[in-house]
């Protein structure tokens, strides 16, 4: 049977959280803003119930949380949003990392046009962003830090709390925002540490539905974060993210990442075995990896090249797998990976690359099967 191995792109919702949701389109689907009957204060209850779950995972106040459509959206309200409380205080540089998904990327772009100084950091060549160089980066007009947790391509995982922590050591004024759209709810990492301001997530990266994300931000001192917001309309979401709140999804979201939550040292392990498997089995020598494979990149990806154009691995096993080459929304161009780019791999070599990713039910077996695919492609 035809596997499917593009969980970084995105994940089926289990079927709790489905359920749950179902129950939210049809007999509880009342609007949470209604304050005149009772399916509204349930309704009102249920976004609060979510708000609650994501709270737990990361040592906050329900205050410190707003729901939004997804990581590109926390994404462009945690940049844009703080755009004017720089100018305030007369500040205009941020410090980002050229790995970053487009969903940063392009904001920045953005936020450059409007005359804000934008720093990029390089990977090395495994991937990974050497704090350090983000440190050394920072001068007396950095206001803000953006660093992806893991990178949804390569897989290699950022130490976003050490940023933190030397950033705020330097200047505790610097605000740190991390997208956490690969890692958030499935792994143990970091989400509680109290130097990172703002976190980026996304549900359908953790088993949730699609079209339903958050924001987290941090108070400090009890105070909340002097964001504003990029679109205005009847005030939900603290005013940072209004539009009818959309009770089935956040419910979903908040279910999805409860269960993502509890499952999180499972999710790891079953992950890890399934990794090793494949490094064994790919373990030749015309393969390359490209990310890293120990405890600093993801437990459900492999970024690696067969020798092979990733478009003639992508037909070859058309009937086998389905996999991806570098992230999903650029893989209808065929320029070369940003990531790949920006790792010093040349573009010969990129194109050679796909994604392989997984859940913890992923059947390891397939790894053989595409293995004696390639070989009689080659
Ligand atoms: N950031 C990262 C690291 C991602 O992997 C993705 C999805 O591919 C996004 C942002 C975009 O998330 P969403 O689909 O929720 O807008």
């Amino acid at each position: 049977m035809k596997q499917y191995l593009d969980f970084n792109a995105t994940t089926p919702v289990n079927e709790e959280t489905a359920k749950l949701m179902h129950n939210y389109l049809v007999n509880d689907f009342a609007n949470a803003g209604s304050r005149s009957h009772e399916s509204g204060a349930l309704a009102k209850k249920t976004v609060l119930n979510a708000r609650k779950q994501i709270a737990k995972i990361c040592s906050i106040d329900t205050s410190e949380i707003i729901f939004t459509s997804g990581a590109t959206e926390s994404n462009n309200i945690a940049l844009f949003g703080l755009l004017e409380h720089a100018k305030k205080i007369g500040k205009n540089h941020i410090i980002s990392t050229s790995i970053e998904h487009k969903a940063i990327l392009d904001p920045l772009k953005e936020i450059e046009n409007r005359g804000f100084e934008v720093t990029l950091i390089d990977p090395d060549s495994s991937g990974h962003v050497d704090v350090q160089e983000i440190i050394k980066s920072i001068t007396s007009n950095t206001f803000l830090i953006s660093c992806m947790h893991a990178n949804n391509e390569t897989g290699s995982i950022n130490n976003i709390s050490l940023i933190g922590r030397l950033a705020k050591e330097i200047d505790s004024e610097i605000f740190i925002h991390s997208d956490c759209a690969q890692t958030f709810a499935k792994t143990d990492l970091d989400f509680n540490d109290p130097s990172i301001d703002m976190i980026s997530f996304s549900g359908h990266k953790f088993f949730g539905p699609k079209g339903v994300g958050g924001l987290v931000m941090r108070k400090r001192d009890g105070m909340s974060l002097p964001l504003k917001p990029i679109m205005y309309g009847g005030g939900q979401e603290r005013g940072l993210r209004p539009g009818t709140q959309p009770v089935h999804l956040i419910a979903g979201v908040g279910l999805a990442a409860e269960l993502a939550y509890s499952e999180r040292q499972n999710w790891t392990e079953k992950c890890l075995k399934i990794k090793d498997k494949a490094l064994k089995t790919f373990n030749s020598k015309g393969t390359i990896i490209y990310g890293g494979v120990g405890s600093e990149t993801l437990p459900n990806t492999l970024f690696i090249s067969f020798g092979t154009h990733a478009e003639s691995v992508i037909i070859c096993l058309k009937n086998i797998a389905e996999i991806a080459t570098g992230s999903a929304c650029t893989s209808e161009s065929y320029t070369p990976s940003h990531v790949l780019t920006a790792m010093g791999v040349d573009e010969d070599q990129a194109k050679k690359v796909v994604r392989l990713s997984w859940g913890p039910d992923t059947d390891p077996n397939v790894f053989q099967e595409i293995k004696e695919a390639l070989e009689i492609l080659r």
